[in-house]
């Protein structure tokens, strides 16, 4: 099932962030979005999200790309999130009119300090600078006030391949960032934005990521945009069990190209054990 089963034609994408180089999960993940979408007859998009200017390297860009077409991968178009910081900012704008969202001023260390409870990676917001006039000179982030926001859109859900129909509980994320100090959009605005303009029917990614799909389905409300239909998958997980990530030295594709490996044949041995066996 897609966002329409009906004449909308299917479009995916594969967005990671050049931040690091690509393990065999983003392998995953790439080639099961691609392969959606051409099973379909659909557009199958690379979306490079390097908003984050602190920690996106060019280098990691070309990377990627050689990465995906040493898989058999191709693309029907490409874009930076850096290009497009104006839409972002256009639907910053329509929310702070909609009085939903706030400055702060906090620091992560400030965050850490104030929670009591951490939730998941990251700590939900405690709320110390909501409904406080926090100094609009200083630099600050912007921050959506979910409890003034979520009784303005009502009740709201989406559908994912897994799950089925979600109830979307956004209230549970906390007040969540939507621009950064130094940047003029977060990764849950950008991707929201983007999802809609590039007409995305279809999200898949890893299922890590779907918490912060109950914050997207909010935005995408708020800002009148349409709802794809979400598959979040089960992440690939290393001979000890635990998800790969860089941080646990998973071996780059690109250290695996350099050495001679065969990508057409990793992403078949991927596809033929339905995504699951890392060592395959
Ligand atoms: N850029 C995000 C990442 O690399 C993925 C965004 C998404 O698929 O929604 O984790």
């Amino acid at each position: 099932m897609s966002a329409d089963s009906g004449s909308t034609p299917v479009v995916t994408r594969f967005a990671p962030s050049p931040t690091g180089r690509l393990h065999m999960g983003h392998a995953a993940s790439a080639i099961r979005a691609h392969d959606f979408a051409r099973a379909r007859g659909g557009r199958f998009l690379l979306r490079i999200e390097d908003i984050d200017g602190t920690r996106s390297r060019p280098e990691h860009v070309a990377t990627i790309r050689e990465d995906l077409a040493w898989l058999g991968l191709d693309w029907d178009d490409l874009t930076f999130q850096s290009d497009r910081l104006g839409l972002y900012a256009a639907a910053l704008e329509r929310l702070k009119e909609t009085g939903v969202l706030y400055p702060c001023v906090c620091t992560r260390a400030d965050i850490a300090a104030a929670s009591l409870a951490p939730h998941g990676p990251e700590p939900v917001y405690p709320g110390t600078c909501r409904g406080k006039d926090c100094a609009m000179h200083a630099p600050h982030a912007w921050r959506i006030d979910m409890a003034r926001a979520v009784p303005i859109t009502g009740p709201l859900a989406w559908w994912d391949e897994t799950a089925g129909t979600v109830r979307c509980e956004a209230l549970a994320q906390g007040d969540v960032v939507l621009a950064r100090k130094d940047a003029p959009a977060s990764y849950h605005l950008a991707v929201t934005v983007d999802d809609a303009a590039q007409g995305v029917t279809d999200v898949v990614r890893g299922v890590d990521l779907f918490s912060a799909t109950h914050v997207h389905r909010l935005l995408q409300a708020l800002l009148g945009l349409p709802t794809p239909a979400y598959h979040h998958h089960t992440l690939l997980t290393g001979a000890d069990g635990e998800r790969l990530a860089k941080r646990h030295g998973a071996p780059a594709l690109a250290a695996m190209r350099e050495a001679g490996a065969d990508g057409l044949a990793l992403a078949e041995r991927l596809r033929a054990t339905g995504f699951s066996g890392v060592n395959a």
